[in-house]
């Protein structure tokens, strides 16, 4: 009896154990919950993740802003759940679900379940303008943070021997879409890297200089 899973119907039970097969898609705070929640003599459970980290993204905008490192709010997803049995992690990019065959296909093969769990996160909304992303990108990854973060730094180098004074203070302009907390927490954040960094590490730019503007995306 699967003290779990009391009430579904197993039709399928080829895990090697006898215990029904779950695959969890996505190791977020949603997947990891799954897992956690399932006591482990209960289920044989595949986590899938295109990355092999667990990521605490409401810290995203520290890193973006270099008051934190990655390895900071990244934890290896082996790592959490040590050495539990019956759990199998797996680093691949699911790209396929056949719910009538019961498979999952990923990027380095599939696997069969008899529960599915899908807990893959959201992605960044561009508003139908996808364009937008290569100018503008969203913050969700640790990839999107460092990016964000390199952009900045960059701006200020190239800003630190501008002769022109409009582009200087083009350079020196940042815009973020979005004034919900992530918004504002990355704009308070931006301001006090930009004053901290220009007025210890850079001679040609006033402190004062930098510009950062939060947009509400829509009206309030
Ligand atoms: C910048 C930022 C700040 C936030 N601040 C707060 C806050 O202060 N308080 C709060 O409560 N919430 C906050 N949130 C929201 C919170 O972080 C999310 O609600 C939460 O992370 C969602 O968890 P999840 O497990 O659903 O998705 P995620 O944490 O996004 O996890 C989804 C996982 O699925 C994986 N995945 C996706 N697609 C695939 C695929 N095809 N194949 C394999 N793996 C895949 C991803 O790699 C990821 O690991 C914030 C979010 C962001 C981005």
């Amino acid at each position: 009896m699967h003290r779990f899973l009391p009430t579904l119907q197993v039709m399928n039970r080829n895990a090697g154990n006898g215990l029904p097969r779950v695959v969890v898609v996505g190791g977020g705070f949603a997947g990891v919950h799954v897992v956690m929640s399932i006591p482990p003599d209960e289920a044989q459970i595949t986590l899938i993740d295109r990355q092999n980290h667990h990521l605490f993204q409401p810290l995203l905008y520290q890193v973006a802003t270099a008051a934190l490192s990655a390895v900071d709010i990244a934890q290896p997803i082996r790592a959490i759940f040590g050495d539990r049995p019956n759990l199998d992690v797996l680093m691949a990019e699911v790209t396929d679900i056949d719910p009538a065959a019961k498979r999952v296909t990923h990027s380095r093969g599939h696997a069969d379940y008899d529960y599915l769990v899908v807990a893959a996160g959201s992605v960044t909304s561009y508003y139908a303008n996808p364009h937008w992303e290569a100018q503008a990108p969203g913050l969700k990854s640790l990839d999107d943070a460092l990016r964000i973060r390199r952009r900045i730094l960059t701006a200020f180098e190239q800003a630190e021997t501008e002769p022109d004074p409009q582009r200087k203070a083009e350079l020196m302009t940042m815009v973020i879409v979005g004034a919900g907390p992530t918004g504002v927490e990355l704009a308070g954040s931006l301001a006090d890297l930009s004053r901290r960094v220009l007025r210890k590490d850079f001679d040609h730019i006033d402190p004062a200089a930098p510009r950062v503007t939060s947009r509400p995306t829509t009206p309030y």
